[in-house]
């Protein structure tokens, strides 16, 4: 319990509560209000039945959207008890289910969405992606079916541009050319292969390739 101080000296020291010890008329023995002598737990209670009434949620919810309000509520959610209770009711059934319903309504689409294109969103997805278990997934995604027929598909996409094709085609000229030089050093005394060997080879320097 607090020290006694009478509400005379409490209000000349600028405190906004004071204590006698006496009980109030519902038998607390508590401190009371400097401004209306209330006791505080009678306080409480009032205050508690009044947010039950219809204008009480009014005013409660005005409060909780307005500035003030809204600070006041961020500054509690980040308390380490405030913490200790989201993180137990994350973990329980009730809440696993809850977040389940959230993440595939379209709200929970949506705010997942701009999480996932948010400056916090890249890097959390950075570090996934380079945690032991994210290369393993990406892995293994790479050579699925679906993987592999997606990588084709940004290849073919890739190399259709004006600016990569020219490099395409010169890869394929250069992929005969090693074929036909094969082929030729195989059968040195293959006149056909000599020949297409020799031709291509004239043709690639007279083009300046
Ligand atoms: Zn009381």
């Amino acid at each position: 319990m607090p020290r006694k101080i009478s509400r005379a000296k409490a209000k000349s020291r600028g405190l906004t509560r004071y204590y006698t010890g006496k009980k109030c008329c519902r038998g607390h023995v508590a401190e009371r209000n400097v401004c209306n002598k209330h006791c505080v737990i009678c306080g409480l209670a009032h205050t508690k039945a009044y947010q039950q009434t219809p204008q009480g949620q009014r005013t409660r919810r005005a409060w909780e959207e307005s500035p003030r309000g809204r600070e006041s509520q961020r500054r509690s959610n980040q308390s380490p008890e405030a913490r200790a209770s989201k993180r137990r009711y994350n973990r329980s059934q009730k809440g696993r289910e809850a977040r389940r319903r959230f993440d595939q309504s379209p709200k929970g689409r949506e705010s997942r969405f701009r999480q996932k294109h948010s400056v916090k969103g890249h890097e959390a997805t950075r570090r996934r992606n380079n945690s032991p278990r994210g290369q393993d997934c990406q892995w293994r995604y790479k050579h699925s079916t679906k993987g592999i027929e997606t990588a084709r598909r940004y290849a073919q996409r890739y190399n259709e541009q004006p600016k990569n094709k020219r490099r395409v085609l010169e890869g394929v000229r250069r992929r005969l050319l090693e074929r036909r030089e094969a082929e030729y050093f195989e059968n040195p005394h293959d006149d056909r292969a000599r020949k297409l060997y020799f031709n291509l080879l004239y043709r690639r320097e007279k083009d300046g390739r």
